[in-house]
């Protein structure tokens, strides 16, 4: 195999950053091909091996600190690490995300575990071209069933990767997961994303422990993840809404999977427009989960998206009762914790209304946020009461 070397130079700051951007590459010695493997030396030192991607703004992704090649062992070895982690901190589960990126020390490569059955997303060209390498080390670890590529997302574009749906190995079928003792039914290709929000387990969970004899609005409920931990809490009666069809299919199954059907009930409608209905109707509730899709993707599309947060958000604390308890959350990436808070700080004085919070949460044990990678973090909730003042 050759053996391309690339000399960099990097700011202080961004000396244990995993990715190299162009401008910081001084010299190349030979020509390596797109998603090839480099290794990388800084002032004479090496700094470990990446994947390389002229065309990538992030031209090298480090996934070593030292020389070896991104083969199988590489992965089984990566994947055992990152199994002995869910382990210890989801001792219970069997369902999670195995793999989250440069977290677990892959750039660009997404796994989740749906019992035997697997869903992965490549968003770097390096990763991509080992998919079937990836289905190997799979192999040599789990009885694996299925393993599906869900790469049909905005970030493969950056790496000049096609969009992409298809099955890698094995026969994919519908299969039911547990998280927090609540069952899912999973379809791994007619999903959203990968097929289950593994990210929002945290927030779950605290959901169900609130929710004894309370009347809950579960809003972007997707497949019904908040909506049945309500239910299995105790709630009085749940009220599920989102704008798909077939993630609202998905919902009802699991209300009965769960036998909270009699308790939740799921409308098929845009959320902007049914929370102003409910308004209309004078409907209130005690608990509203919100849990929107990202609102935007990119810093210049900010302060539109902020204005959507803002929007949604105070809708929601007009349908809440005195007392009642807001769970609003963010998966947009640069939307961080002070914008978050300002944006429920400023729909709270539209309406007029004090809030306390009173808990917060984030993206669940497994997806680790690297601290030196802020961009690993993404999930953020805030837990507010609304004062009787
Ligand atoms: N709370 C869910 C995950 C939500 S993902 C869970 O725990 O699993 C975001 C959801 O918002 C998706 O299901 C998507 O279909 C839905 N959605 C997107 N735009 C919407 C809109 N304008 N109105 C209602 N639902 C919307």
């Amino acid at each position: 195999m050759k053996k391309y070397v690339i000399n960099v130079e990097r700011k202080k700051h961004r000396r244990q950053h995993p990715w190299i951007y162009s401008n910081e590459i001084l010299t190349i010695s030979g020509t390596p091909n797109p998603g090839d493997v480099v290794i990388v030396y800084e002032h004479g030192k090496l700094i470990g091996s990446g994947i390389y991607n002229p065309n990538s703004l992030i031209t090298i992704r480090l996934y070593s600190p030292v020389e070896e090649d991104l083969n199988v062992d590489f992965f089984k070895r990566k994947f055992q690490e990152a199994l002995k982690l869910r382990k210890t901190v989801l001792p219970n589960e069997e369902d999670f995300r195995l793999i989250y990126g440069e977290s677990d020390g892959v750039p660009g490569l997404v796994i989740d575990k749906y019992q035997n059955h697997f869903a992965l997303q490549t968003y770097s060209l390096g990763v991509d071209k080992r998919k079937m390498i990836i289905v190997e080390a799979l192999k040599e670890l789990f009885e694996v069933k299925s393993v599906v590529e869900k790469n049909d997302f905005r970030l493969r574009d950056a790496e000049g990767l096609p969009r992409q749906e298809s099955v890698l190995y094995g026969n994919p079928e519908p299969v039911i997961i547990s998280e927090n003792k609540v069952k899912y039914k999973v379809d791994i290709f007619s999903g959203q994303k990968t097929g289950f929000y593994f990210d929002q387990r945290i927030t779950r969970a605290k959901v169900q422990r609130l929710s004894k004899g309370l009347e809950v609005l579960d809003v972007f409920c997707y497949s019904g993840g908040f909506a049945l931990n309500a239910a299995l809490g105790g709630a009085k009666s749940v009220l599920g809404i989102d704008a798909s069809k077939l993630a609202l299919e998905l919902a009802e199954e699991n209300a009965r999977l769960n036998n909270v059907e009699k308790v939740c009930k799921f409308i098929c409608a845009d959320a902007f427009d049914k929370l102003r209905e409910l308004y209309r109707k004078r409907l209130k509730f005690d608990l509203i989960i919100l849990d929107p899709p990202p609102f935007f993707k990119s810093l210049k599309e900010k302060s539109r998206g902020l204005r959507g947060y803002k929007d949604i958000n105070l809708q929601a604390m007009k349908l809440l009762k005195s007392g009642g308890i807001l769970v609003s959350c963010t998966c947009s990436h640069y939307l961080f914790w002070q914008d978050l808070l300002d944006v429920l700080n400023a729909a709270a004085q539209d309406l007029g209304r004090n809030f306390r919070i009173i808990d917060r949460s984030t993206q669940g044990p497994d997806h680790p946020v690297l601290l030196h990678l802020p961009e690993s973090e993404y999930l953020r909730c805030f837990f507010l009461e609304m004062t009787n003042d």
